[in-house]
């Protein structure tokens, strides 16, 4: 999700962070599946960038209508000032959620094979540590925090 808020504070309306969030619990459904069934590709095709690509999709189309009315649940978006997530938005927030997801396990998950069925090779594999990992989305989610409420400040609006 860090990297999702610094997404969020540097496109703002352009971005869903919920349609985003959305996209990380559809992607990481089959590796729960295959852990409590015990059957299975842990990191299977749904981790792979044409797996994504059909999970962003569904994402998307699944993800506009329910993050509205999570919006409307938080009563961040209200009857008199109702928040719309445009399809384009909705699209864009599941497909850079998707791959992001992708990028990241890839490089801390040793049975990922992105590129599955072109090759089964994982060349982002061990790129930067798992704690370095785990370190550039923390700060990217405060740094992205911070820059998102500054901008608000400035700018005087209501949240969205
Ligand atoms: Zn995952």
């Amino acid at each position: 999700m860090g990297p999702g808020i610094l997404v969020k504070s540097l496109l703002q309306g352009s971005f869903s962070l919920m349609v985003f969030g959305w996209a990380q619990i559809i992607m990481d459904i089959q590796p729960l599946v295959v852990l409590i069934t015990g059957e299975g590709h842990l990191h299977g095709f749904s981790h792979t960038y044409v797996g994504a690509s059909l999970l962003a999709i569904f994402a998307a189309l699944s993800g506009k209508y329910l993050s509205e009315f999570g919006l409307y649940i938080l009563d961040i978006s209200t009857e008199s000032a109702p928040v719309k997530i445009s399809w384009w938005v909705a699209f864009l927030s599941a497909f850079i959620g998707t791959y992001s997801h992708v990028v990241l396990d890839s490089i801390m998950h040793i049975d990922v094979q992105p590129f599955y069925p072109f090759s089964y090779l994982n060349p982002m594999l061990g790129f930067v540590g798992v704690i370095t990992l785990h370190k550039f989305c923390l700060y990217s989610g405060l740094v992205g925090a911070v820059i998102y409420f500054s901008i608000r400040v400035v700018l005087k609006q209501p949240g969205k």
